[in-house]
């Protein structure tokens, strides 16, 4: 008789019917979190969705697929041994090299055996007798927990775009978000890729190596850097080892979580030569942040913005042969308000004579059809369609699940017009529910283990005090809440972010309200406002007891 075979759409393991603490997610913040909650000796459930940890890095398994912020500055620094003894290999490692590390931290912390893999939370529902969240999963369990965090990542609902047809291809289809673990090979086939925001950036250039043709269809350009990438070198690896604790303070303190220094000038106010030898520095040193934050105003003034912007279309028409490509891809926007992207060799992929560019602002995209994808002015024809069209971003992924906090009130109700969190972490109506890189945090205007390392420490001090004082529960109060709304709106307002339409500001989702969802402050004037805020006691937090 043959072994049972185990259910590849089951739980991996029971839930528990009761803990301190349930977290939703197994990426980097989950898993810090667990971890830390662990070390508190509360009793904690993680549920994924996914079979193993590293949320972004465990899904996002797309040809090029790399991290654009350098491997020793995006890992974590909550463990000294873990930081020495982790050999990272690129300056910008690939996807499997960032699991990898995941998957050696979820081992030395022995962190999978209160995770619960293959399991996707439906809802949680505050009850306000019993003061407890009841948090249910799609497999009908459900587990009563006293705190509800959400660890569900900012870019993790993923999105297809609303043509019609959709399900009418009969090739291959893939997104970029949910890439299937066995190899695609697209050697001799035709492809197609939708989308050229990051994730198109970086697979484009890799699968027309493959690809007898590929069709890339654009409708917005993306500001697109050159990464420089390497493999490390030991000289400064151990460099970097030495000073480790030096330079994540500098992390700490800085405005995108990434030591760089403070630019003092005007773009405006120096010459050109000055300001395009300056350019041309941040453009060869491989860097996402280098570029625009040379001068104190590329974020602020358009004028000075537009230098910048200048200079990316003297670069790109330098790389592309075909002078109409070119202009295809030179984004009008400012710099900087769609996320930028970090690239090998994407503007010279369109030198190739495989790789053919549609401008779908001349061309609108009508339909998917059985063969492949009809425009305006042509049907094109498919071995397979790549869709790199992006998410939901920092709602979608709570918004997905039914949350409901006192008298019963959804969250994806109370945030019909926009979300509303005070300092991205709580919202007022749902007690000790906590976000982390929520929205009104600075989360993905960072380098993000900076900022889930910040959240998860603020959250567990929170746990902390309310155990120590005999406290039950906490949440935002209103005033509070709106006070910060409206500062994050504030600080927005002086930049260029609002200007564009970028998932920052929900634009890509047809529907979702325009609200600029991250906080622009800074990631080291954001954890000295939360710091004061704790220090006093947590103010503008309701604690009950
Ligand atoms: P995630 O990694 O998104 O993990 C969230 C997890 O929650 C997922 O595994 C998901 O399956 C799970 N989940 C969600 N909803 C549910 C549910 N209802 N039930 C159960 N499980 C659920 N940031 C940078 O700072 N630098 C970079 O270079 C960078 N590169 C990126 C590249 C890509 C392709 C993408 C998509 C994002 C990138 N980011 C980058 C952002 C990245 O998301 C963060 O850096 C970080 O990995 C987020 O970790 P997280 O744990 O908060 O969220
Ligand atoms: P994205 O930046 O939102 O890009 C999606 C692309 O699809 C855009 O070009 C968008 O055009 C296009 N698109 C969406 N809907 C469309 C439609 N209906 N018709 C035609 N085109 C459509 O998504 P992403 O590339 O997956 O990246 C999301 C974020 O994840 C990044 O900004 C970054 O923060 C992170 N990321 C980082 C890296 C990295 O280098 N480390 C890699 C990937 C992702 P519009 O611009 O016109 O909306």
């Amino acid at each position: 008789m043959s072994a049972p075979v185990a259910d590849p759409q089951a739980a991996t393991r029971p839930t528990p019917s009761s803990v301190d603490v349930v977290v939703v997610g197994a990426g980097l913040s989950g898993m810090y979190l667990l971890h830390k909650l662990r070390g508190m000796g509360l009793s904690a459930v993680v549920f994924e969705a996914g079979t193993d940890v590293g949320g972004t890095w465990y899904w996002n398994r797309y040809p090029g697929a790399r991290v654009d912020v350098e491997s020793l500055a995006y890992s974590y620094s909550f463990d000294p041994d873990l930081e020495q003894e982790f050999e990272w290999q690129e300056r910008y490692p690939t996807q499997p090299e960032i699991l990898k590390y995941a998957q050696h931290v979820a081992d030395r912390f022995d962190l999978r055996k209160d995770i619960v893999f293959r399991t996707r939370v439906v809802s949680a529902h505050y009850d306000e007798e019993s003061r407890a969240w009841l948090v249910r999963t799609e497999h009908e369990d459900a587990v009563h927990a006293r705190f509800l965090v959400m660890a569900t990542g900012c870019l993790s609902a993923s999105k297809m775009p609303e043509i019609p047809g959709l399900d009418a291809f009969k090739g291959e289809t893939y997104h970029t978000a949910h890439w299937p673990h066995e190899d695609v090979d697209f050697t001799g086939k035709r492809v197609g890729v939708i989308g050229t925001g990051s994730s198109g950036v970086q697979s484009i250039p890799v699968i027309a190596q493959q690809a007898a043709d590929l069709m890339v269809f654009q409708r917005t350009p993306a500001y697109s850097l050159p990464a420089r990438n390497r493999a490390l070198r030991a000289d400064e690896v151990t460099a970097m080892k030495q000073d480790y604790p030096a330079f994540r303070q500098a992390q700490k303190e800085s405005g995108f979580g990434v030591p760089v220094p403070l630019a003092t000038k005007s773009a405006l106010e120096v010459s050109d030569d000055e300001r395009n030898a300056t350019f041309e520095d941040a453009w060869e040193s491989g860097s996402l942040v280098n570029l625009l934050t040379t001068y104190v105003d590329l974020v602020v003034s358009r004028e000075a913005n537009d230098t910048a912007k200048d200079f990316v279309h003297r670069k790109i028409r330098s790389i592309i042969t075909d002078p109409r490509t070119a202009s295809d891809l030179c984004p009008e926007y400012p710099l900087g308000t769609k996320r930028p992207c970090l690239d090998t060799g994407y503007y010279e992929t369109y030198n190739r004579s495989n790789v053919h560019l549609v401008n779908l602002q001349r061309e609108p995209l009508q339909a998917v059809t059985e063969k492949g994808v009809r425009t305006a002015v042509a049907e094109y024809e498919f071995d397979a369609i790549v869709y790199a069209t992006g998410f939901d971003a920092m709602t979608g992924s709570l918004t997905n699940i039914d949350i409901r906090g006192t008298g019963g009130a959804s969250l994806k109700e109370t945030w019909s017009a926009g979300p509303r969190a005070y300092l991205g972490i709580g919202a007022a109506g749902f007690p000790n529910l906590f976000m982390i890189t929520g929205p009104g945090s600075p989360s993905v205007l960072s380098n993000m283990v900076v900022s889930i390392e910040q959240h998860v420490d603020w959250v567990c001090d929170v746990i902390e005090h309310l155990r120590q004082q005999g406290f039950a529960t906490i949440e935002p109060t209103q005033q509070a809440q709106d006070e910060w709304v409206d500062h994050v709106n504030l600080v927005a307002s002086y930049t260029l972010y609002p200007t564009a339409n970028s998932w920052y500001m929900g634009a890509n989702v047809p529907g979702k309200p325009r609200v600029f969802m991250p906080y622009a402050g800074g990631v080291g004037e954001y954890r000295k406002k939360c710091d004061e805020i704790a220090a006093k006691g947590y103010e503008g937090f309701l604690l009950s007891a």
